[in-house]
């Protein structure tokens, strides 16, 4: 395999490492293939959870794990810029940054127009909880400054 070092991304010391020998899937993750020897078996698994597996020291991947790209470049290879984390945490990490910027929008929207939950979920395409939560994230911010 052939890997490129692209420049640190804003807050890392390190570069990405990317693979560009091999091709990745359409949703841009890398996943590769093992042959278990032992048992005769194929495996199929993504790259980088390889990698940070074998970083970790860790035998086999917990149930229950997921990858993070703290760096947000899914194809990312570096260990340093890997987190292994609870399914939960992760899709709450993701959703965060991918509705951060509707998120800004929809603030102001808010601010401007005062609207309600459902107007919210309407306007930007989120769900009648995640606007509401919102709201709350953004009055409980209010208070406190
Ligand atoms: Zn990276």
């Amino acid at each position: 395999m052939r890997f490129v070092s692209v420049v640190p991304p804003k807050g890392f010391d390190t570069p990405c490492y990317v693979c560009v020998s091999h091709t990745y899937n359409e949703d841009g993750y890398l996943y590769k293939s093992w042959k278990v020897e032992a048992e005769g078996r194929k495996i199929k698994e993504p790259f980088y959870r390889f990698i940070l597996q074998a970083h970790l020291g860790w035998s086999e991947w917990p149930k229950g794990l997921e990858v993070n790209h703290k760096c947000q470049n899914r194809a990312c290879c570096n260990p340093a810029h890997l987190q292994a984390l609870e399914r939960s945490d992760h899709k709450r990490v993701t959703n965060t940054l991918r509705y951060e910027p509707r998120n800004e929008a929809a603030r102001l929207h808010w601010m401007i127009h005062g609207c309600t939950g459902t107007e919210l979920a309407k306007l930007f395409g989120v769900s009648f909880s995640a606007a509401c939560r919102w709201i709350r994230e953004w009055k409980a911010e209010d208070q406190m400054e």
